[in-house]
């Protein structure tokens, strides 16, 4: 069973001395396997650890963190996760990489279509920045798009809506539309779960990814 909680939500706005940003977290329990999509802002450290305290984990449990972008807002709580595969696209060029937490190994692997877990894959979603990659759930409830930046704040989920700044408009614009025809519900790069509403003939549990 494959279950979606949203640990911490980001913000990302502007304030007097520059711009607010931490990005969201979100844990992913797949059976026995955590996942974590984003490890958050510099000043998120404490909360982190007492929110997966919370679901009674601590951060030597999670097996895996797939990071959406190397943006500073989403990496910067790596070094708690010691035990975990670190999963994400570094460059445009490259297919993908896992770093090996426990032993300094670090692997390429082909993110577009991973597998992590059955029911949990990555997929490329480019756009705010060209080497992204966004998390699909599939749970008991719908499938759920952890999607970085790809969507950054929930008013981006409308189509209308401009995204602020991007590396490649079209590419975002492709991404958006790829993770909301997927997608049941979505967790923004900054903000909280959105439920999206399908059309009246899809139920979300028809919904096969
Ligand atoms: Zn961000």
């Amino acid at each position: 069973m494959v279950e979606v909680k949203v640990l911490l939500v980001g913000k990302h706005e502007k304030v007097p001395e520059g711009t607010y940003a931490n990005s969201t977290i979100t844990l992913i329990r797949a059976g026995e396997k955590n996942i974590l999509v984003d490890a958050g802002s510099f000043g998120d450290k404490e909360n982190l650890i007492e929110s997966l305290g919370k679901e009674g984990l601590s951060p030597d449990d999670i097996h895996t963190v797939v990071v959406t972008h190397l943006h500073l807002d989403h990496t910067a709580n790596l070094d708690l996760f010691r035990n975990a595969d670190i999963v994400t696209k570094h460059s445009p060029v490259s297919s993908g990489l896992v770093f090996h937490g426990s032993n300094n190994i670090v692997s390429r692997v082909d993110v577009e279509n991973l597998e992590i877990v059955p029911g949990v894959k990555t997929i490329l979603t480019p756009g705010h920045v060209e080497a992204h990659i966004s998390v699909v759930a599939v749970t008991s409830d719908g499938t759920y798009v952890i999607c970085g930046d790809a969507i950054q704040k929930s008013n981006q989920i409308d189509i209308h809506v401009k995204p602020e700044k991007v590396w490649n408009l079209e590419a975002f614009e492709n991404s958006r539309k790829l993770i909301l025809e997927v997608a049941d519900y979505v967790v923004p790069g900054h903000g909280g779960v959105v439920q999206i509403k399908k059309k009246s003939n899809q139920s979300p549990k028809r919904n096969n990814l």
